[in-house]
């Protein structure tokens, strides 16, 4: 008899709340991995989020093997690989960390039915966020829908929960003992990016909140593929957070805030928060998109952004709004054509954020910025790049004279206007 440890966005061993407990199971632990074939049928061969997921996995690999242990790589559709794994082990129980997208919550239903049909138990554990679900809500029990009174409820519970460490070190000993083979990217399928997720860093956040609107000045923490893929626990670093700066605990309970809008509101994944903004007419220009995604329009700031997020798989958060914002009212193109580009590009891609961000950008969110503030590219550069030290790094031809703005920006502007005022007043 055995239990299953079934790791999924929460890549690491250490202060992992799931693994902690299927440790103390009184089965040995099989620790689990699927390659879900439903998320991999999707993607580019070179994708380099399932670089890094393996790359990942082949290090806790290593560390069990020191215990004698080994992971369990499997490939398929996950119902059926359950399938099998019933078939082949007698499992008593199985435990996992929830996570909070509508495909993750389906998925993880069936699972759970099929677990309960074969009379294992499974246990699933809040582990990604701090504060998840219900946790926090108005007094009313709904769910908050703007920012500040969210984050002040957060930070009182917070304050009146103190974060405890889920020490797994002591508990290794109950891994199953196995020898499991490992196997290479290839034989997943995929093949090895030249793109990689750059290492996290916690030096020189004293000063975030005047620095980290800077693209060029290299200020903020890179966390964001880590918090995405669970290589580091985010309990840490909200301690940390709260220890060094608030602006940057701030950005993490903005992370929470986006995660609990798509749980309680899982329409907006391809829906406008806001449906009175649904009359928009929008002018979707497909040549138009294509010069926004290669970095052409003209625009210093929003090109060097495009580019930086083709070629690294990042963009700075400034140059991200930036970009947004032009797309969705200079170029009147909807957030979801935006928010599908950056889903493929971005290492840090996560469901809640990308789509809470873009419809913050495209005013159509909750919270969002008003419809009539169309950010001006360049005095954007102005004020956050005034030396062009970020524009140059991504353009190393601007010096050279840079081509002609692909619109005109009080056009623009004005054209912005007064098709949202058109959709929304009707
Ligand atoms: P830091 O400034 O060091 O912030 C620390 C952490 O706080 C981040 O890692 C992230 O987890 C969280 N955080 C910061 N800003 C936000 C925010 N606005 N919303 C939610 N969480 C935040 N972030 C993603 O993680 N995935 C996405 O797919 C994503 N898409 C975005 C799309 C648009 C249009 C915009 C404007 C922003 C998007 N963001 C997204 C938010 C933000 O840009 C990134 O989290 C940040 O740039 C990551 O870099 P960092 O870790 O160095 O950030």
């Amino acid at each position: 008899a055995v239990s299953f440890f079934w790791f999924r966005r929460d890549l690491r061993l250490e202060d992992n709340v799931g693994l902690f407990y299927a440790l103390q199971s009184e089965f040995p632990v099989i620790p689990l991995f699927i390659f879900d074939e439903a998320i991999l049928n999707s993607l580019p061969k070179d994708d380099a989020r399932v670089g890094f997921i393996h790359e990942t996995l082949s290090k806790i690999n290593e560390a069990l093997h020191l215990t004698g242990s080994s992971l369990l790589i499997k490939k398929g559709k996950t119902q059926e690989v359950w399938q099998s794994l019933l078939e082949e082990f007698d499992v008593k129980e199985v435990f996992f960390n929830k996570d909070y997208e509508p495909y993750a919550i389906q998925r993880d239903g069936l699972i759970y039915e099929l677990l309960e049909k074969n009379n294992s138990i499974s246990f699933a554990f809040k582990d990604q966020v701090v504060f998840e679900e219900r946790e926090i809500t108005k007094a009313d029990g709904l769910p908050y829908t703007v920012f500040t009174p969210y984050k002040n409820k957060w930070l009182e519970q917070f304050r009146k929960n103190p974060i405890r460490e889920y020490d797994t070190s002591g508990l290794f000993s109950n891994f199953y003992k196995s020898n499991f083979s490992f196997p290479s990217l290839e034989q997943i399928g995929f093949v090895e990016s030249s793109i990689k997720v750059k290492p996290y860093t916690l030096e020189g956040l004293a000063n975030y909140q005047e620095t980290r609107d800077f693209p060029a000045e290299d200020a903020t923490s890179y966390l964001s593929p880590h918090l995405r893929f669970g290589t580091v626990s985010v309990r840490k670093m909200v301690v940390f957070a709260d220890k060094t700066n608030a602006v940057f605990l701030s950005e993490l309970i903005w992370r929470e805030f986006f995660m609990q809008i798509l749980y309680h509101f899982p329409k907006v994944v391809t829906q406008n928060f806001r449906s009175a903004y649904d009359g928009i007419q929008w002018r979707n220009n497909e040549e138009d998109f294509k010069r926004w995604c290669e970095g052409k329009t003209g625009y210093p700031m929003v090109d060097a952004g495009m580019r930086q997020l083709n070629q690294t798989g990042y963009m700075h958060n400034r140059v991200r709004m930036v970009v947004a914002s032009f797309l969705c009212k200079h170029l009147l193109i909807q957030w979801q054509w935006g928010e599908a580009y950056f889903a493929e590009k971005l290492l840090d891609y996560e469901l809640s954020a990308n789509v809470g961000n873009w419809q913050w950008a495209a005013g159509t969110g909750c919270d969002a910025a008003p419809y009539f503030r169309v950010f001006n590219p360049d005095i954007q550069l102005k004020k956050f790049d005034e030396k062009g030290i970020y524009i140059r790094k991504w353009i190393p031809e601007f010096d050279l004279g840079y081509g002609q703005p692909m619109v005109n920006h009080a056009m623009a502007r004005d054209r912005a206007i007064a098709t949202y005022k058109a959709g929304i007043f009707k």
